[in-house]
């Protein structure tokens, strides 16, 4: 592959927007967000991919891996594989505050012992706004900016419905690009945790509170995106589904691109993660990079379980239809109505005609799984949110149904900062979770403060006197002896 004299790819590709309801085609040099003609959505193709594949996957290989030495200030983040993401941006158009790279963290032997196999987080919540949203956002804001950049706009003003990390990723992202871009959020009132409320406060977002679910939010939205001149950041927009590909790049890469005895496991929520991770291995495949598809298993709560139940019925009888939800702790992912639906339909046919049925499933878990799963993670050295808690009970089910080989390396998307959550841990160390989530704390999975009052510490009182009372009710408690 030629590099211009900078270092930066001369490969530009020529990027068009593919209805998945009625197939037409539209320009990417036009902001689209859901078809003109069908009101369905977008996948973007790059017409000219053919051409990548003139180049062998072997050295596919050597350039990305060499790139993760790469200090050109356009090539981080996700744009290490710029060729396979949007490359009809220029270095200029670049938005990457340091997103993607994330690591990929092997369990210890005792997590291992009790899932029984090998098993690995990927952290997504070590992206900057602390979830994987980021790898979306970089990619929309830089194709943004390029929009930006030949049209000569003064003002830009994005929009996003969500439950939480879209709007802390827009938000942050919004801010980082600065002028002309300003960013307003739609949040579900009190159905997003209190840190992911901060985060587009702290960016400086307009932010805006509706009753009801996300929804109904998302429908404002669109309504919004219709009648007005906005850019809209949620998931329909097929830029933001492009970078999130980079997750499955990543993936491959971390395995030396042995990716055929791996079995990816991602909660579902609107879908639009779960699609990207297919369109990239597919990409991947594609040029060679690797020979084998892993197995890829969604993992829906059974509390927003519309993409489980349309794949649990048999091929011939299968109908989507959306389902109400109901409260779960992996709040990012309730969604009963996905909008990447139609992506996920198109891409798992895709997926199974080259690697059989059994490459790409959906398990249904529990409330209680899923928190258990968040907890067990993180007695053993993770930081999964309830969401990364779902992904390893996925597996756990998988497993117990027989859908996943004993051979398989799991990898686990760990899509949230276990802080963001936060709240949820707390409901169960205090049982305090509302009926409607159906989670019963076992005793041996409760972790609470305990308080040291040591002797009455009064003003007045010894310091000395307290430090050793303080000192002595701690040594009892931990079984400690002075000598
Ligand atoms: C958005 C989100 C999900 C769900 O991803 P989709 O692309 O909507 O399916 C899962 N976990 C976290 C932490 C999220 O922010
Ligand atoms: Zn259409």
């Amino acid at each position: 592959m030629a590099h211009a004299r900078d270092g930066f790819p001369a490969y530009r590709g020529e990027m068009e927007y593919v209805c998945q309801g009625c197939g037409s085609r539209f320009p990417a040099a036009e902001l689209y967000y859901t078809c003109p003609g069908c009101g369905g959505v977008f996948l973007l193709e790059d017409t000219r991919f053919a051409e990548l594949t003139k180049t062998s996957g072997q050295t596919w290989r050597e350039i990305f891996d060499s790139r993760a030495a790469s200090k050109h200030s356009a090539l981080q983040g996700i744009f290490r594989f710029y060729e396979l993401v949007a490359p009809i941006l220029e270095p200029g158009d670049i938005v990457s505050p340091g997103e993607g790279q994330t690591p990929v963290v092997r369990a210890n032997s005792d997590l291992e012992e009790r899932v029984g196999r090998p098993l690995a987080f990927k952290n997504e919540g070590q992206n900057p706004s602390a979830s994987f949203k980021d790898r979306g956002m970089a990619c929309a804001f830089s194709y943004l900016k390029s929009v930006l950049r030949q049209k000569q706009w003064d003002r830009l003003l994005t929009v996003c419905a969500s439950t939480g990390d879209t709007s802390a990723s827009a938000a942050m992202y919004a801010a980082y690009v600065g002028h002309p871009v300003t960013s307003v959020v739609l949040l579900p009132q009190g159905k997003v945790t209190p840190q992911q409320l901060a985060q587009p406060l702290g960016s400086g977002a307009r932010v805006l509170e509706l009753p009801g679910v996300f929804d109904d939010c998302m429908k404002v939205v669109e309504y919004l995106a219709d009648n007005c001149p906005v850019a809209l950041l949620n998931s329909k927009n097929s830029w933001r589904i492009l970078g999130q590909e980079t997750y499955a790049f990543e993936v491959a890469q971390w395995s030396d691109w042995e990716t055929g005895d791996k079995a990816v496991f991602v909660p579902v929520g609107n879908a639009g993660n779960i699609s990207a991770i297919m369109a990239g291995f597919l990409k991947l495949h594609r040029l060679g990079i690797i020979s084998e598809l892993p197995q890829i298993f969604g993992v829906q709560s059974c509390h927003a379980d519309p993409v489980y139940r349309y794949y649990s019925s048999p091929p011939g009888e299968r109908r989507y239809e959306p389902v109400s939800v109901r409260s779960s702790a992996a709040q990012a992912a309730m969604i009963g109505d996905p909008v990447s639906f139609p992506r996920v339909r198109s891409l798992a046919e895709r997926y199974q005609a080259l690697a059989g049925e059994s490459a790409f499933q959906v398990v249904q878990v529990t409330e209680q799984e899923i928190v258990e799963g968040m907890l067990q993670a993180n007695r053993h050295g993770h930081i999964a949110c309830t969401q990364g808690g779902e992904s390893l009970a996925g597996l756990l089910r998988a497993a117990r149904e027989g859908a996943v080989s004993r051979e398989k390396t799991a990898v686990l998307n760990a899509t949230a900062h276990s802080l963001k959550f936060q709240s949820f841990q707390q409901m169960y160390f205090e049982d305090s979770f509302p009926p409607e989530y159906e989670i019963q704390p076992r005793q041996e999975l409760i972790n609470r403060p305990r308080q040291v009052r040591g002797v009455d510490a009064t003003p007045g009182a010894e310091r000395e006197a307290f430090v050793s009372g303080a000192a002595a009710e701690i040594m009892e408690l931990l079984g400690l002896s002075g000598d």
